[in-house]
């Protein structure tokens, strides 16, 4: 099976329409689909739509922003129901603090002398309530100061670079609250990511388990064959369902396209067969 469950759309920090996305999947041969943009359902309703004039089966998804321990930690709630609203309720919070974010990421951007960063990154942001971190890689591309979105990442807008800000999202308790209120199954995002020991990891991962989460990303865009191993490794530990992501951005930036991930490792449990969430995929056949 073809599973690509996680992916960005022009409603969050992705760069196509959700019904490009669907085109673009059915192409690269992904059988079952979910567009899961950051803190939004708004691309949902056409990528719904589009899966279905495509042939591809479907899954309503979101990836929550969240704040853990000191760390960003995104969680994917897969089979959330986006008529939802205490979810929907909850993601506009998340997404209020964006706004005034984006003002200190640009003064600090502005000092360093880069061109009108707040207007410049609102021209890239489709969704303004949604403007992030990698609008502001999109300015510092088209401006020399990077030579692509990944070496933007090394040298700005992290922790310790120029343009880095402090942000507190939700709480992982109350994301996943959110996500099984609307009926939903979740999953730690590319939990490579997170630079963090082993150890903290698993402090993560226990918390996550002890708050019903059922599953991890253990093939993601963002990780490679090392990553692979190790959260195939703590998804039995764990007894977590894994998921398969892409988590494409756009085609000029994103290192893996949509449906193009190595295939989860042969004795772990997908998460699409987890009975919670089989029962929530919107089926094409
Ligand atoms: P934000 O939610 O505004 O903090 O932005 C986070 C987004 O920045 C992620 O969802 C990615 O799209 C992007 N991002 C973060 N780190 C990297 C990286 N190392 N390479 C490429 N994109 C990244
Ligand atoms: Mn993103
Ligand atoms: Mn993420
Ligand atoms: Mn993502």
């Amino acid at each position: 099976m073809n599973a690509d469950l996680h992916c960005h759309s022009c409603h969050s920090d992705g760069v196509l329409a959700p019904s490009e996305l669907a085109v673009r999947a059915a192409a690269n041969g992904v059988e079952l689909w979910s567009l899961t943009d950051h803190d939004t359902l708004n691309g949902l309703d056409e990528a719904r739509n589009a899966a279905m004039q495509c042939g591809l089966s479907f899954i309503d998804g979101v990836e929550v922003s969240v704040s853990w321990g000191g760390i960003t930690v995104h969680v994917v709630g897969l089979g959330i129901d986006p008529s939802n609203t205490d979810l929907a309720a909850g993601l506009t919070r998340v997404r209020s603090g964006r706004d005034a974010r984006a003002q200190r990421i640009a003064d600090e951007l502005s000092l360093l002398g880069v061109a009108a960063p707040y207007e410049n990154a609102m021209r890239h942001a489709g969704n303004p309530t949604l403007v992030g971190r990698s609008h502001f890689a999109r300015v510092l591309v088209e401006q020399g100061y990077a030579a692509d979105i990944h070496s933007v990442f090394r040298n700005f807008l992290v922790p310790g670079r120029p343009g880095f800000v402090d942000h507190l999202w939700t709480t992982l308790p109350q994301a996943l609250a959110w996500i099984h209120g609307a009926g939903g199954v979740a999953v730690i995002a590319h939990p490579g990511r997170y630079r963090v020991s082993g150890e903290r990891i698993e402090q993560l991962f226990e918390e996550f388990d002890a708050l019903g989460g059922r599953g991890i990303e253990v093939v993601s865009g963002s990780h490679g064959d090392a990553e692979v191993r190790t959260f195939a490794r703590l998804a039995r530990l764990f007894g977590f369902y894994a998921s398969r992501a892409s988590d494409f951005h756009a085609p000029e930036e994103s290192a893996v396209d949509l449906g193009r991930s190595a295939p989860l490792p042969d004795d772990l449990q997908p998460i699409w067969r987890s009975p919670e969430l089989n029962e929530r995929v919107i089926c094409m056949t």
